[in-house]
C-alpha cells in the first residue's frame, strides 16, 4: 500500500517587545531566575492584566504579511490547565475569535533529486498568547525550581492548514515564516533558544483516501535539520504501525535529538479539554481602522517582494535571488555592498561563495561579522580593476573576513598587488619559456593545452601575482 503524509504546523513565535504582554515587566533574556516578575505575571489574586499595544500591532502585521484577514474584533480567552510554571492556573490566549485568520503563504523548495516545486500553504489562524514559565529540575540539589521570568512573555501562535505533504515542504514553510518574522523585525527567530518553536502534527493515509489519518503531535524540535529528521522518523513509524495491523493513536510525542526517534509524552483524547472561556478581565480587542491602515502602510518590503525586485531590477537568477533575499541580514548586506560597487551579479557570486561559506564556518551572524559591506565592496573592486588577481582575492578572503581587515591596505602591506606592468611580466614570461624548451616546441606544434602549464609556472614565479590576461596574450604572441 502507498501512503501519503499529511502535516500541519503550529508555530510559536516570541515577540520582540521590551515588556511582557499584560504587565510592565522586562522580557530581557538571561536574567537571574524570577528577576523579571511582578504581581500580574506571577498570578497574584486581585490583579488585572493590561494588553501591551505592541503585541496586537505585531500580531496584526504578521497577519497582513501572510495574507490573513485581521479581525477588527478579537477576544482573549482563558485556557485552563494546571502546571507549576503557570501560577494563574490558566494561560491567556485566544480561541473563538483570534486576531488573524484565513491567510496563506507561498513556498518553494527543492527535492532530493534537485527538482523545484512551489505550493500555497493555508494559514488557519494567528493568535496572541502569553508564554508560561520554566521548571528547572536539579539532580544535584534533588529539587525542582520554578522560574517565572518567561511567564507573560508575548507569543503569537501561527497555525497552518494540514496542507503539507513532506518534510521538505514543512521545512520550506517554516523557513518562509521565519524569514517574514525577521523582515518584520518582530521576532528573532532563534530555534535553539526557543524564540521560534514548532509543533508538527503528522498523519499518514493510504493514497487516494479522502479522510485524514490519526495524527501525532511532535514537540521539542529545535533545528530545521531535526524537524526534517523528526518528521521522516514519525512518518515511517506510523506506516510501520499500520502495516503491522496496529493503529496510530492521537498523542503528543517528544523528539529525542540524540537518538533521532520520537516517544510518547502524553495522550490526547479530546482536543479541547481546556475549558476555554472568554477572559472576564480583558475587554474584547477592537482595532480601529486608522491603526490597521497605519500598520499596513508601515509594512516593510517582504522577502517575496525583495526576491522579485532582485530578479526584475538586477537580473539575478531566481535561485540567487531566493538565496540572497530569504535572510534579511544577508539581503541588507548585499545591498550595502551594491551601494559602493553596483555590479549585482559579481557581488552575488562573492556573497554566495566566499562570504556565506566563511559566515557558516565561523557560526557568526551578519551583525557579528567583522567584515563589513564596504570591505567586501573594496575587495571585489580590487579584483575587478585587476589590482589583484581573482586567485589572490580568494586566497586572502579568510584572513580579511575573520579579522575584519581593509583589503586595500592588506594587499599593499603584503605586496600582493598584481603585476600588470608589461616589462616586469615579460621578463618572467621569457624566463619560463627559456627554462622549458620542450614545452615551447610542443606548444608551437599545436599542443595548446600547454598554456595552463606555462601559466602555472609563471604564477609560481610571481607568487600568484601575474595578470593572467596579459600573460596568456604575451605567450600567444611570443609563440605564434
Ligand atoms: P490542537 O489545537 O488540539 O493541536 P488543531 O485542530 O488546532 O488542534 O490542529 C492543530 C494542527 O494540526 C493544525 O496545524 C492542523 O493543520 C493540524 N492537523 C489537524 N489534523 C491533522 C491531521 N489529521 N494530520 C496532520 N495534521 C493535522
Ligand atoms: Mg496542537
Ligand atoms: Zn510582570
Amino acid at each position: 500500500m502507498q501512503f501519503e503524509t499529511v502535516i500541519g504546523l503550529e508555530v510559536h513565535a516570541q515577540l520582540k517587545t521590551k515588556t511582557k504582554i499584560f504587565c510592565g515587566c522586562s522580557t530581557e533574556f538571561g536574567k537571574d531566575p524570577n528577576e523579571n516578575v511582578c504581581e500580574v505575571c506571577s498570578g497574584m489574586p486581585g490583579v488585572l492584566p493590561v494588553l501591551n499595544e505592541k503585541v496586537m500591532e505585531y500580531a496584526a502585521k504578521m497577519g497582513l504579511a501572510t495574507n490573513c484577514t485581521v479581525n477588527q474584533k478579537s477576544i482573549f480567552a482563558r485556557k485552563n490547565y494546571f502546571y507549576p510554571d503557570l501560577p494563574k492556573g490558566y494561560q491567556i490566549s485566544q480561541f473563538d475569535l483570534p486576531i488573524c485568520e484565513h491567510g496563506h503563504l507561498d513556498i518553494s523548495w527543492e527535492d532530493a533529486d534537485g527538482e523545484k516545486h512551489g505550493k500555497r500553504i493555508g494559514i488557519t489562524r494567528i493568535h496572541m498568547e502569553e508564554d508560561a514559565g520554566k521548571n528547572i529540575h536539579s539532580v544535584a540539589e534533588n529539587a525542582s525550581f520554578v522560574d517565572l521570568n518567561r511567564t507573560g512573555v508575548p507569543l503569537i501562535e501561527i497555525v497552518s492548514e494540514p496542507d503539507m505533504r513532506s518534510a521538505d515542504e514543512a521545512v520550506a514553510y517554516l523557513k518562509a515564516l521565519r524569514s517574514i518574522l525577521l523582515y518584520l523585525g518582530i521576532c528573532d527567530g532563534n530555534l535553539e533558544e526557543g524564540s521560534f518553536r514548532c509543533d508538527a502534527n503528522i498523519s499518514v493515509r493510504p493514497v487516494g483516501q479522502k479522510e485524514f489519518g490519526t495524527r501525532a503531535e511532535l514537540k521539542n524540535i529545535n533545528s530545521f535539520r531535526n524537524i526534517h529528521k523528526a518528521i521522516r522518523y514519525e512518518v515511517a513509524r506510523q506506516i510501520d504501525l499500520i502495516e503491522d495491523g496496529e493503529k496510530v493513536i492521537q498523542e503528543t510525542r517528544l523528539y529525542d535529538a540524540d537518538k533521532g526517534t520520537t516517544h510518547s509524552m502524553r495522550g490526547k483524547e479530546e482536543a479541547h479539554d481546556y475549558r476555554y472561556f472568554p477572559d472576564p478581565d480583558l475587554v474584547p480587542l477592537v482595532i480601529a481602522d486608522e491603526w490597521l491602515g497605519e500598520w499596513q502602510a508601515s509594512l516593510p518590503e517582504l522577502p517575496a517582494e525583495r526576491k522579485a525586485r532582485f530578479i526584475d531590477d538586477m537580473e539575478l537568477s531566481a535561485d540567487d535571488a531566493e538565496l540572497i533575499s530569504s535572510e534579511k541580514d544577508i539581503a541588507d548586506y548585499f545591498e550595502e555592498v551594491l551601494e559602493i560597487h553596483n555590479d549585482p551579479k559579481k557581488v552575488v557570486n562573492w556573497i554566495k561563495g566566499d562570504f556565506l561559506r566563511e559566515l557558516n564556518q565561523s557560526e557568526m551572524t551578519v551583525a557579528e561579522c567583522k567584515f563589513k559591506p564596504e570591505m567586501m565592496a573594496k575587495l571585489i573592486q580590487l579584483v575587478d580593476k585587476d589590482t589583484i588577481s581573482i586567485k589572490i582575492g580568494k586566497d586572502i578572503f579568510n584572513d580579511v573576513f575573520t579579522n575584519g581587515l581593509d583589503p586595500e591596505k592588506y594587499v599593499k602591506d603584503k605586496g600582493l598587488v598584481q603585476i600588470s606592468d608589461s616589462s616586469s611580466l615579460e621578463a618572467v614570461v621569457d624566463k619560463v619559456l627559456a627554462d622549458n624548451p620542450d614545452e615551447v616546441e610542443a606548444f608551437k606544434g599545436g599542443k595548446k593545452k600547454l598554456m595552463s602549464f606555462f601559466m602555472g609556472q609563471i604564477m609560481r614565479e610571481t607568487k600568484g601575482k601575474a595578470n593572467p590576461g596579459m600573460v596568456s596574450k604575451m605567450i600567444s604572441e611570443k609563440l605564434s
